[in-house]
């Protein structure tokens, strides 16, 4: 039990450190895109290239912003003690998984399934699975 806990704090500290500079850099983006809209000359060039970069920010920032929600969630979890269990079958997620993905929320095998099911149709990987 004692170690179970301790290894869970270690996955929280990681997911506290991921979701800080998560934070910081959401703030540093939406600063960047303040300072973007006060922009009205310098040359072309570095008009676009400060576009560019822009949206670039925001694209990450997509995709930052699920894995915030996601670390959001691990945290919730670890709280609510139900963190490190997958929530489609219930079993543990491998710890080497949890030290990859500390956010994550299923097993490989569900993940997998999952992955496969919101996918296509038509994917290779499903229709090998109804076979066996
Ligand atoms: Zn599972």
């Amino acid at each position: 039990m004692t170690k179970k806990e301790s290894k869970h704090s270690q996955q929280k500290k990681i997911l506290l450190a991921r979701r800080q500079s998560l934070m910081e850099k959401l703030v540093h983006n939406k600063e960047t895109a303040d300072d973007m809209s006060d922009l009205t000359r310098g040359d072309d060039l570095d008009q676009a290239v400060a576009t560019r970069d822009r949206e670039m920010n925001y694209m990450l920032t997509n995709r930052e912003r699920l894995e915030l929600k996601a670390i959001e969630a691990a945290l919730e979890r670890i709280e609510n003690g139900t963190y490190g269990k997958c929530e489609e079958c219930g079993e543990e997620i491998e710890q080497k998984r949890l030290e990859i993905l500390p956010f994550a929320r299923y097993c490989r095998d569900c993940q997998t399934e999952i992955e496969n099911r919101s996918g296509r149709k038509e994917n290779p990987a499903e229709l090998k699975k109804w076979r066996y």
